[in-house]
């Protein structure tokens, strides 16, 4: 299929591992920041193809793993409300709560909708003028110029019956969490290419100054992860830590800048809990005051819930880079995606569930 066979290209493939190969002189630690990265990595079986000096490790941008579990919970609590539809993304439905996951929800009788886009609930919120409509609005930078249009046609609409329950949260600040780790390992980043689709690549120049670190804007095809590895191996070698863009198909440096425009009328940057992590400052976002009569858990008064990952969970470490799937005992054993035990394992993009799936007769 044109514009994917291209990027899976075996031949070229392997020419970019055999380029890397002969560029690297010591051994250096690499992390591909998005879950969709880390997915193709797995499946093509991109670490066996790299030379032994480079290590891959797997970053925090899996939106479904580091979606905290009490806002699973809240989720579940609204979604039980007799009088309310509750959309979501289809793969939010599974994602376990503390006691409970939607489709559970959905089994009892809740009204439950996967909508392909949260415009799809504004128009159900329009054709349903009795009901409460909430759309879980989670995800990246990515998905939040939908979102934040569907809070924006709401409010044009006059829609009282549409609101949000918004858990976003946003990776450059989670790349700073990490650098600023005393655990740190990661010396180059592949930063995660539809991102910076939405947002450009300049938020990345001041890690990449303040760090010292090169950072490669990568695209999720086998090839375009081989060659965003050349280019930071590249940097790497020569001592140089700048912003570079293997992604140029899709990303230009401004990257949207209406889409930017949009985020910045409905949404603010406030602290944010991701599951598996804790509290990061500045890294993700809420309605602004603007929208807030919006914001679902203001319009359903829910309380703060405090919520603990199971001890036996490394899932914390694994989207920080510091352990791999395999490093934990539960990895296929107790903790499968039919029973997830942790964050990593709750999404097909987390790397326990990638490792399962491609990689299980492998590693346990
Ligand atoms: S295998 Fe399961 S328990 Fe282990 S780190 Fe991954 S999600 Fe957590």
């Amino acid at each position: 299929m044109k514009y994917i066979d291209e990027y899976r290209d075996p031949q070229s493939t392997r020419k970019y591992a055999e380029a890397i190969a002969q560029l690297v002189t010591r051994p250096w630690t690499i992390m591909e920041v998005c879950g969709g990265q880390t997915h193709s990595i797995v499946r093509f079986g991109i670490q066996d193809l790299l030379p032994d000096e480079i290590e891959l490790v797997h970053g925090p941008g899996c939106p479904v793993c580091v979606t905290p579990v009490d806002m699973v919970d809240k989720a579940i609590e609204i979604a039980s409300y007799s009088d309310v539809i509750f959309c979501s993304f289809g793969d939010m439905m599974r994602v376990p709560g503390s006691k409970s996951d939607l489709t559970r929800v959905r089994a009892r009788g809740g009204d439950l909708r996967a909508v392909y886009t949260p415009l799809d609930a504004v128009k159900i919120a329009a054709a349903n003028p009795q009901k409460q409509v909430v759309f879980f609005a989670v995800g990246f930078e990515t998905t939040a110029p939908a979102n934040a249009m569907a809070v924006y046609l709401a409010k044009k609409q006059g829609l009282k019956n549409f609101s949000v329950l918004v858990s976003h949260v946003l990776v450059p600040p989670a790349m700073k969490a990490i650098l600023s780790s005393p655990d740190n390992t990661v010396q180059g980043f592949l930063a995660a290419g539809h991102v910076c689709t939405v947002m450009g690549t300049h938020a990345y120049t001041s890690l990449a100054d303040t760090y010292h670190v090169p950072i490669v804007v990568t695209g999720f095809e086998p090839l375009d992860i081989l060659q965003g590895i050349y280019m930071c191996v590249r940097q790497l070698e020569d001592g140089s830590a700048t912003v570079e863009n293997q992604y140029e198909r899709a990303v230009q440096d401004d990257g949207n800048t209406q889409a930017q425009d949009l985020i910045e009328k409905v949404f603010r940057v406030i602290p944010r809990k991701w599951r598996g992590i804790g509290t990061i400052p500045e890294s993700g976002w809420a309605l602004s005051d603007e929208y807030s009569s919006f914001d679902a858990q203001q319009r359903f008064k829910l309380a703060e819930a405090a919520t603990e990952e199971h001890t036996e969970c490394l899932s914390g470490k694994v989207l920080q880079g510091l352990k791999k799937p395999a490093d934990c005992p539960a990895f296929g054993v107790t903790c499968t995606p039919e029973n997830p035990l942790g964050a990593t394992m709750v999404s097909g993009e987390g790397a326990c569930a990638a490792y399962y799936r491609y990689r299980k007769e492998r590693v346990v």
